[in-house]
């Protein structure tokens, strides 16, 4: 059966989903009504359709600019500097931040080739000089990479006027901003320090 094959094929490749799980997962499609079926696929191109990036902060959104960097409360003097559009989410969800973001897309890591070059960091400066931005709070992952991107968003934000800081307790070493409970996170941004 193509039609089934090809669909555990592609459920396979989800993040945490193996080819047993997909193969079930296509099984429950396949005994579902026509509806649901129906319903998953449009749901599927909507999603890749509707939500795009923010082209102030790159997080994501339905619309141009996103409700955080069009909203007239959020602090546009604090810009929290993360690396995925999801992360912004898990901060939100956190209630704790109320200035805006700045989505790198990625993070330093010299050994498998990623350079400043793949970091969004042009715009991230010309945010900071125009908007006056007295903070620059880095919230990448406690790993490797994290620190490595944080000393150098450090090292490249020194003429600037804003102040550098870091979350700072809280979330484990080597750990993922994804995976920090609401409160973990809420404290981590209190107990911010200076980098
Ligand atoms: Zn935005």
């Amino acid at each position: 059966m193509k039609a089934l094959e090809e669909l555990v094929g592609i459920l396979a490749r989800l993040p945490g989903i193996g080819r047993k799980s997909a193969a079930r997962i296509a099984f429950h499609i396949l005994k579902s009504d026509d509806q649901y079926a129906a319903l998953l696929a449009e749901r599927i191109g909507a999603l890749k359709n509707q939500v795009r990036f923010c082209s102030t902060c790159g997080s994501y959104t339905e619309e141009d600019p996103c409700p955080v960097c069009s909203s007239p409360v959020r602090d546009k003097t604090v810009i929290c500097v993360v690396e995925q559009a999801q992360d912004v989410m898990t901060i939100e969800a956190s209630r704790e931040y109320r200035g805006v973001y700045h989505v790198l897309g990625a993070l330093l890591s010299p050994l498998d080739g990623v350079g400043p070059e793949a970091l969004k960091l042009d715009r991230l400066l010309d945010r900071v000089r125009d908007q006056a931005v007295s903070e620059v709070v880095i919230a990448t992952n406690p790993t490797v990479e994290g620190d490595t991107t944080a000393l150098y968003l450090k090292k490249v934000l020194e003429g600037s006027n804003a102040r550098v800081t870091r979350l700072a307790t809280g979330i484990p070493v080597g750990g993922d901003l994804e995976y920090a409970d609401r409160l973990t996170l809420a404290r981590s941004f209190r107990g911010r320090v200076p980098l």
